[in-house]
């Protein structure tokens, strides 16, 4: 079995920033990843507000931060599946699909997935049309129509960044007035390929090989009609990936997120959580990095007892 001071789990802004603060504390730290890194910060088209960086793509974003780790020594597998977790010893164990581990302390950063919207044809046209990612599958919809669901940040995100590829974008939200910053929704309004269709949802998506209609509904007036789109771009939030850590025995709250102190501990001793799988308020790049740092120096503490901590 191998080693390892510091276990991360997920490869994502939290797991990254840990990492890095990790192995510059001299822990013998692994970040594992189901996928590869970057985590849904790879995901986002255009990152406005990091600090320090005033625009600059989630992409790079995340490659920086994945160099970051690799130069101070952090030791990264990725395409590699946590299956369980034992906590509740002194040593942790992790068990992936490719070996078993155990460490000091663990950290996880599993973050969230994209929720489903849950109509006929989701499931069916998913990679065919059906997308939860404007910067990934964006660019194969240029000059056609798409449309993009939700009324959040994400959605006006996802707008904006299709409206500058796709011929039109429109928008279909179930209420009448999006919930996204106040200065995004003024840049929709300032774009000429956007439509917003209000209290508006979408019932189901059809096609033949690939998406061609969806099926709207109007929840005020009552009627239904399709329309005609190349792509649906699913956009309503997202939900925690805890099931190993609830599988483990870890505390979460109502909606599954990990229960964690200013401290980013757990319910269980030598374990922090850190990121989007966390009870935290505020789902931001800048956030979930800060609550790495704050859990990869508090693992630090735990596992080496520095003087000050004695
Ligand atoms: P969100 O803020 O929770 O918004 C989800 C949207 O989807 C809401 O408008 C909601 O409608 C709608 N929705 C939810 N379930 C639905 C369903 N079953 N059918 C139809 N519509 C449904 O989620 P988000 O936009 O993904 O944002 C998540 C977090 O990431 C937020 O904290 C956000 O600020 C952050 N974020 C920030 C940026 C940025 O650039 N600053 C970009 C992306 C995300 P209702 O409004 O009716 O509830």
């Amino acid at each position: 079995m191998e080693s390892w001071e510091l276990i991360i789990i997920g490869a994502g802004a939290a797991g990254l920033a840990a990492g890095i603060y990790g192995a510059r504390s001299g822990l013998k730290t692994l970040v594992i990843d189901e996928k590869l890194a970057g985590g849904t910060t790879a995901d986002a088209p255009v990152v406005e507000n990091y600090p320090g960086f005033p625009q600059i793509s989630g992409g790079e974003l995340a490659q920086n931060m994945v160099l970051h780790c690799r130069k101070v020594g952090v030791a990264i597998r990725e395409i590699e599946a946590v299956t369980a977790l034992a906590l509740t010893g002194d040593k942790k164990i992790v068990k992936t699909t490719r070996a078993t581990y155990e460490a000091n302390a663990i950290i996880i950063a599993t973050g969230s997935h994209y929720s489903e919207i849950g109509v006929k044809g989701e499931k069916e046209f998913r990679g065919r049309g059906v997308s939860y990612c404007g910067v990934c599958d964006g660019p194969f919809f240029k000059d056609k129509q798409v449309l993009v669901i939700g009324g959040g940040n994400s959605a006006a995100t996802t707008t904006l960044y299709l409206s500058g590829i796709a011929a039109e974008v429109i928008v279909t939200h179930r209420r009448d007035a999006f919930r996204a910053e106040e200065a995004l929704v003024k840049e929709i309004a300032s774009k000429e390929n956007v439509q917003i269709f209000w209290n508006t949802e979408v019932r189901e998506i059809k096609g033949d090989k690939l998406v061609t209609k969806v099926v709207l509904h109007d929840n005020k007036v009552g009627t239904t009609k399709e329309i005609a789109v190349n792509a649906v771009f699913v956009q309503i939030g997202e939900a925690p990936n805890s099931q190993i850590a609830r599988d483990a025995g870890l505390e979460v709250n109502e909606h599954g997120y990990i229960k964690t102190d200013f401290f980013q501990r757990t319910s269980m001793a030598g374990v922090y959580a850190a990121g989007d799988v966390t009870n935290h308020p505020v789902k931001q790049v800048g956030t979930a990095v800060g609550q790495g740092i704050t859990a990869a120096l508090e693992a630090y503490g735990y596992i080496r007892r520095p003087y000050y901590r004695k």
